[in-house]
């Protein structure tokens, strides 16, 4: 799947739509769900252009790769809910079956409450 400029990701990276932000650095950006599906609810963009997991591990450096999911730990110790401090649910959609609704790789970060069964 190509790459699609105009979706939604891409869009807050672009800053033509605001986002709740979380945290910045030069290869992720973090912010709120705009539709939050537990008390704590982030998401987890690259800011390079990937579709999915798949597209990232394909294409991405070493380098973006370490530091997406560097980032992840980061966001969760920021949000105090490390695996010492409550724990968290990390996941990502890809494709159809799995309901992906924004062709930009993101991860989702659920926290701060007992999350529950692992499929919705
Ligand atoms: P997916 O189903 O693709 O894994 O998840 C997409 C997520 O993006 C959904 O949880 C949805 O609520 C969130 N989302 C969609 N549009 C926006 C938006 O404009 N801003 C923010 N912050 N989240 C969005």
């Amino acid at each position: 799947m190509s790459y699609d400029k105009n979706n939604i990701f891409a869009k807050i990276l672009r800053e033509e739509i605001p986002c709740k932000k979380v945290y910045e650095n030069e290869y992720v950006l973090s912010f709120y769900d705009i539709n939050p599906q537990k008390k704590i609810h982030v998401l987890v963009i690259p800011k390079g252009e990937y579709v999915d997991l798949e597209d990232f591990t394909n294409k991405a450096s070493d380098k973006e790769i370490v530091e997406f999911n560097k980032a992840i730990t980061y966001i969760v110790k920021m949000l105090k809910i490390s695996n010492q401090e409550g724990g968290y649910r990390v996941l990502s959609n890809a494709g159809k079956d799995a309901g992906q609704e924004v062709p930009h790789l993101h991860y989702h970060i659920f926290g701060g409450e007992k999350i529950g069964r692992m499929v919705f």
